[in-house]
């Protein structure tokens, strides 16, 4: 370690500047501070660490103390000790372990899935048998003729080595409808007993934008896509309750806090998901800092109401406004300038015109928030900028920060226009290793433009750290792995030009999505003045074999200094 002056390594100055915590010092005036420095016995101290720090002042540290849910000074770890006061200050020996700043993913949608966890049953278990014993179960403590749902099922990854079907769930579930929803969220596997509710036989016709799957002799296989699927939606049950949305937002920020996430912005928010963050911070179960990005109904509340971006705490808080402008990358449907391999004439799908995004972006621009569109495929992302280019330039606003969610197939022009224009991409951060099967359809050439985080970076922009969960998978783990070895399952290697080292995953990971809320100032490194979201890892990240990253346990997660996970 470098030899610095106590003063210089504690880094206690800048804790002073910050005003140890929530504006305390800076109401109390010259002589609150004064007295709020003599006051100063943290409630925490973490030594014996290896603390990558993600702050370029002190890139690494051995401890460092906590004081009103920030951090108080980093350092070594006898100087740190010292600090704490016996009876008052509770101190963790990492015994070694690895400290990094807590994970933020910036592109997710935990409500959905909260609400999920509560009510249905989850279906990512790895092979058709355990889930037809999970339904089993789960059929036998429900009324005959309710339904059962399944959900985070995914048909690349069953040790059966073939999609789940119609028959698997008859044989199962003879006397409850069910649904086992896909975790991309386009398609479903229905048993014959909803088919039968919903009149569908084998010679029901496809609905337009929508497909009943059959099997070779011709009977319904049971998967059903797209809007074909509305058939059954009139006979699911219908909404939630309070309580349950609230509970789903609590048991959701459980696993994801596991994790090692401490941040997560909730793309597509509703006034139920708004409400539901309020109820689960007000009874202390929210275990991550949300921001939320309004869309539709609550973005048209918030706006006549003279509220934007930023609004809130730094619990929860108001994020940008999110628009959707085409397909997805990962059911193949994202509009490209070149079609998919094996489909001469596909190249995707637009869900808004250039005018619309005009009009969008003019309004929420001049309204004063952050604006967040979907954009997956290079079409789309030039249609985006220019909305962005224009807006900027009629009615200029210092550093807005637009973002493009996904970002996922770009090139040298539009990466230029994205580092000029200070727009932030979110490129997908676990999709290379998880989604692997799908990346064939857009062939080895073009997975070297697309989620271009190495790019991105080398063009100076903040590339901000992105699940889509539950499409993607949401473990920050995962994400280095995915970002350093662009390697999926099977080993293949998709896009090698757009390897990024573990320092610069880190980074993104961290720092960058907290500047991608504007909250750069708060979170995202271990630094004096800085809230203390922190995660205890089981192994160093920069010294685990990459393609061995995602098995790192995380131990112990940290938000604002109160312990919210531990292994
Ligand atoms: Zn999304």
């Amino acid at each position: 370690m470098p030899d610095l002056t106590r003063g210089e390594f504690l880094g206690l100055g800048a804790a002073l500047a910050a005003g140890l915590g929530a504006g305390c010092a800076s109401d109390l005036g010259e002589a609150g501070a004064r007295q709020a420095a003599a006051a100063s016995v943290p409630e925490l101290v973490v030594v014996n660490a290896r603390v990558i720090t993600i702050d370029d002042g002190l890139p690494e540290a051995e401890a460092f103390a906590v004081q009103d849910g920030r951090f108080l000074a980093v350092g070594r770890s006898a100087e740190i000790r010292a600090l704490a006061a016996a009876g008052r200050t509770e101190v963790i020996d990492a015994a070694g372990m690895t400290v990094t700043p807590g994970f933020i993913d910036a592109h997710s949608h935990p409500s959905g899935a909260g609400l999920a966890e509560i009510r249905n049953v989850n279906c990512n278990l790895g092979s058709i048998a355990r889930i037809q014993v999970a339904l089993r179960e789960r059929a036998a403590r429900t009324p005959k003729g309710e339904w059962i749902i399944g959900f985070m099922y995914d048909d690349t990854r069953l040790e059966e080595g073939r999609p789940l079907n119609r028959r698997d769930l008859d044989e199962v579930v003879p006397d409850h409808p069910v649904v086992v929803g896909h975790r991309g969220g386009h398609t479903g596997v229905y048993n014959a007993l909803a088919f039968r509710l919903a009149g569908v036989t084998k010679s029901t016709p496809d609905p337009d934008g929508g497909r009943f799957y059959h099997d070779d002799d011709g009977e319904l296989s049971g998967k059903v896509a797209e809007r074909a699927r509305g058939v059954f939606s009139r006979l699911l049950p219908g909404g939630s309750t309070r309580d349950e949305r609230q509970a789903g937002i609590a048991r959701i920020s459980q696993l994801m806090c596991a994790a090692g996430l401490t941040s997560v912005h909730q793309t597509g928010t509703s006034v139920d998901d708004l409400v539901a963050y309020q109820d689960a911070a007000a009874a202390g179960e929210l275990r991550f800092r949300a921001y939320l990005l309004p869309r539709g109904g609550l973005y048209d509340h918030l706006t006549a109401a003279g509220l934007r971006t930023g609004f809130g705490d730094p619990l929860v808080r108001i994020g940008a406004v999110k628009f959707s402008a085409d397909g997805s990358a990962s059911e193949r449907t994202m509009r490209m300038s070149t079609p998919y391999v094996g489909r001469p004439d596909d190249f995707g799908i637009l869900t808004m015109s250039q005018e619309e995004i005009h009009e969008a972006v003019e309004q929420a621009h001049r309204n004063g928030w952050q604006i967040g569109i979907h954009a997956n495929g290079d079409v789309t992302i030039d249609m985006v900028l220019n909305a962005y280019e224009r807006v900027q330039e009629l009615w200029p606003r210092p550093d807005p920060r637009h973002r493009i969610e996904h970002c996922s197939l770009v090139n040298p022009d539009l990466i230029r226009r994205i580092r000029a224009a200070g727009v932030i991409p979110t490129p997908f951060y676990t999709y290379a290793h998880y989604h692997g099967d799908k990346w064939v359809e857009y062939g080895p050439e073009k997975m070297e433009w697309m989620f271009a985080h190495r790019s991105l970076l080398d063009a100076g922009i903040t590339v901000g750290p992105a699940s889509d969960f539950m499409p993607g998978p949401y473990e920050p783990m995962m994400a280095l792995q995915s970002l350093v070895t662009r390697k999926d399952e099977k080993g293949r290697v998709w896009g090698p030009s757009q390897r990024i080292t573990i320092e610069e995953a880190l980074r993104v990971c961290t720092v960058n999505g907290a500047f991608a809320s504007f909250e750069e100032h708060l979170k995202g490194s271990i630094t004096p003045g800085k809230l203390a979201d922190f995660v205890l890892l089981g192994a160093d990240p920069r010294a685990t074999d990459p393609d061995r990253l995602k098995e790192i346990p995380v131990v112990r997660t940290v938000l604002g200094g109160r312990t919210v996970h531990e292994a």
